[in-house]
């Protein structure tokens, strides 16, 4: 005799409901063995159920001893019961259990996928079942659209899919016809023949033709257990070895639930495109603000705040070079340089006796606007002014302005010089807010050099060694400076005749004297020699001036000379980019290139105010992605209620706790990337203009790649925690409890 594939030991099943304690059953004695066609009858409530979920696996026992293959289960765990359902069971249940928006194909998969098995092994087999239990013209239809008695075969094929020993069913044919009720018990009986098949029915009849046993029970107990006829007693019980679902399939199983029932796949995606919405065009409007409130503030260094200006400086020092310059400019993102740096945070005052007006300069060469009014230069003192529409200057006096003879106010005097008139001949507007430094006249290259050494000089410290004394054009003898005469020859000066008393017989004429400059970059001098004195009588007819008390003091050389001293190599640049939102990177190519940089934007003095932002920001985007994640948690659960069926289907055929979650993770996941992916189009199609929302050009913007994938990953952070918040609530409960609840 072979022994028991399942026996129990005085084994009895109590339910504890309320307080009160049912019996399942009580005190079973029972063997089966391979090869059987068990029969169970009994009145409804008799125990029946009760006895094959514990049988199954599906069910706890309370007393006695249970044993599978000859091995005692008391010690058991619930993994261990998963493992032997997916050995042992095979279920077929009144009311089917299929998964409805799976075709009956794929519901014969499914159980084959959850069990290990490779896709190349399965079709055949899953068609081969499907032939079995005739439905191969059924085989791509939807389960919900088959009759019961279909739906009772395509359980019967999954059953022999899973290729288990023991095959239990209970009251397989309660809901069908008689006629289908008839033909599946039949299939049961063929493929029982070397498996052990434990059948419950309210209708003996159907089955009396088939069964090896009858087993009739009453009130929790055995009232009656027969047998039949013979059966043919299978030797070797060689249960089920298998293999753990495969990766491949679990992301197959997860993108076929994304897509499977549309209207449920439309909602959960609804909600995960107001998740995204709502995340993306709040974190977009806070780096708007934080942007707004950082070009905001000012500086006491720099005139110029642009928020695409760096100011660089050479790491080793040195002065700049042609090649420096055209290396900087090979970097994608700048868009031109300035190379004389302190001329972009230097005012100019243009204007004539009536009026004038405060600007910033520019090279034309850097011009790249529209000319509103007016023409382009087209000679060297021709320039264009560029400023606000809402500036009331430029917008009133514009007709007044153009035209005109103007001048520029010579830095170091103050006043204006009148010897190089310039002319405004094109006007330029602009859209910013009118700040009066919005500002810019656009100057000949000869201009900005005449500007360029004036700065120079005012921020270097001079000295002249005259009758061996150093006198320094800051502290007081004949406050100096050095102005160019195209008229003078190189080597050769022309000073004041007040000055002649610091000389051996107040005669100055011949005497040599050393111009020293001295600056934060470099240091000179040139030996010259007095060739002329000018005073008030001659100054007109010596050099062409006629304001001698503007001038008086001036020490005028030549413009060779001049060019010596001045002329230099700019130490200080600044570049602006094209792209403000990649000046960072535009920064550490400087940086690696040798450059030291100073973002306009890092010297303003509201950095306290950026951080607040950024502070706020962050705690917000926190708030907000816990809100939403509750928000969308709540919708998706009750959106995805029906899941509960699936899981539990998938657990009762094999699945554990852990794959289930995956499934559904994987699930979700899809789902959030579609939206994320949607959300991309949408923003793409306002990129091209294709479509207009406001909103979208914020984020557009605003937004750099690394946002985009700060989202992302946030998003598909709380797309995992979801579905494994709802993993944890649908498998709190024993696959057995939401099957009943469900049933
Ligand atoms: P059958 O399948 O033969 O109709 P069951 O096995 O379903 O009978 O039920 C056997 C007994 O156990 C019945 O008295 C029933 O009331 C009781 N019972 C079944 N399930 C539960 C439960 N979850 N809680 C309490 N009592 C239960
Ligand atoms: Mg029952």
């Amino acid at each position: 005799m072979e022994k028991s594939i399942i026996k129990l030991k005085n084994v009895s099943k109590f339910y504890y409901s309320k307080g009160v304690i049912a019996s399942g059953f009580s005190r079973l004695n029972l063997e089966f063995k391979m090869g059987e066609f068990v029969v169970i009858t009994g009145e409804s409530g008799s125990g029946k159920s009760t006895l094959l979920n514990v049988i199954s696996g599906l069910d706890s026992y309370e007393e006695g001893e249970m044993y599978i293959n000859g091995e005692e289960t008391s010690h058991y765990t619930e993994a261990d019961f998963e493992d032997y359902r997916r050995r042992y069971i095979g279920n077929i249940f009144q009311s089917f259990n299929l998964v409805n928006s799976y075709t009956v194909y794929q519901n014969i998969e499914l159980v084959m996928l959850l069990n290990g098995a490779k896709k190349k092994d399965i079709k055949e087999k899953v068609l081969e079942l499907i032939r079995t239990v005739d439905l191969y013209k059924f085989r791509n239809t939807k389960v919900s659209k088959l009759s019961g008695g279909q739906k009772q075969r395509v359980a019967i094929a999954r059953a022999l899919a899973k290729d288990t020993p023991i095959i239990i069913a209970d009251e397989p044919t309660g809901n069908l016809d008689s006629r289908s009720a008839k033909g599946i018990i039949k299939l049961l009986s063929e493929i029982s023949k070397d498996k052990l098949v434990i059948i419950v029915t309210h209708n003996y009849e159907q089955v009396e033709e088939y069964a090896t046993r009858k087993i009739k029970m009453h009130d929790g107990k055995v009232l009656e257990d027969k047998e039949l006829k013979k059966y043919k007693e299978v030797s070797n019980t060689e249960e089920n070895d298998y293999k753990n679902i495969s990766f491949l399939s679990k992301i197959r199983l997860g993108i076929r639930n994304t897509f499977n029932i549309i209207p449920k796949f439309l909602l959960v995606l609804l909600v995960y495109l107001f998740i995204t919405t709502a995340l993306i065009s709040e974190y977009a409007s806070f780096k708007e603000e934080e942007h707004l409130e950082s070009i905001s503030g000012y500086n006491g260094f720099f005139l110029n705040n642009d928020e695409e200006r760096i100011i660089i400086k050479k790491k080793d020092g040195t002065s700049f070079s042609d090649e420096d310059y055209s290396n900087i400019e090979k970097i994608s993102n700048v868009d031109y340089i300035i190379k004389d740096d302190l001329l972009l945070d230097t005012q100019i005052d243009l204007g004539d006796d009536n009026y004038y007006l405060t600007t910033r300069v520019n090279s034309i060469d850097n011009f790249n606007g529209k000319i509103d009014m007016g023409r382009k230069p087209e000679n060297d003192n021709e320039v264009i002014l560029s400023g606000s529409k809402n500036d009331y200057y430029i917008r009133y006096m514009a007709d007044e302005l153009m035209d005109r003879e103007l001048y520029l106010r010579d830095m170091y005097t103050g006043e204006l010089d009148k010897s190089t008139p310039v002319k405004i001949v094109g006007i330029s507007y602009t859209d910013s807010n009118g700040y009066y430094m919005d500002d810019v006249i656009y100057v000949s290259d000869g201009i900005l050099n005449n500007l360029t050494y004036q700065i120079n000089q005012m921020y270097s410290n001079l000295k002249v060694l005259f009758q061996g004394k150093y006198y320094d054009s800051s502290n007081y003898v004949n406050n100096f400076r050095i102005v160019p005469k195209r008229s003078i020859s190189e080597g050769m000066v022309y000073i004041s005749s007040d000055m002649n008393y610091l000389c051996k017989n107040e005669y100055c004429i011949g005497s040599d004297i050393v111009i020293d400059i001295d600056n934060l970059y470099y240091k000179d001098s040139l030996n010259l020699k007095v060739e002329k004195t000018y005073n008030k009588k001659n100054m007109e007819s010596l050099l062409g001036i006629k304001d001698f008390d503007g001038i008086n003091g001036a020490i005028f050389i030549s413009s060779t000379d001049y060019n010596k001293l001045f002329n230099r190599n700019s130490y200080q640049s600044s570049v602006f980019v094209k792209n403000v939102k990649d000046i960072d990177s535009t920064i550490s190519k400087l940086n690696d290139s040798g450059y030291t940089t100073l973002k306009l934007t890092d010297a303003l003095v509201n950095s306290e105010a950026v951080a607040a932002i950024r502070i706020f920001k962050t705690i917000v985007t926190v708030i907000l992605v816990v809100v939403l994640f509750f928000i969308s948690y709540f919708v998706i659960k009750v959106i995805l209620k029906s899941r509960n069926i699936y899981f539990t289907t998938i657990r009762m055929l094999g699945a554990t706790k852990k794959v289930s979650r995956e499934i559904l993770i994987i699930e979700l996941l899809n789902d959030a990337n579609i939206a994320y992916l949607l959300f991309g189009v949408f923003l793409v199609l306002n990129y091209f203009n294709v479509i207009n929302v406001g909103f979208a050009h914020t984020i557009i913007e605003y937004m750099g790649v690394k946002d985009y994938i700060l989202l992302y990953i946030i998003l598909l952070f709380m797309s995992y925690l979801i579905s494994t918040k709802f993993a944890k609530k649908i498998f709190k409960d024993s696959a057995m409890k939401t099957l009943k609840e469900e049933v």
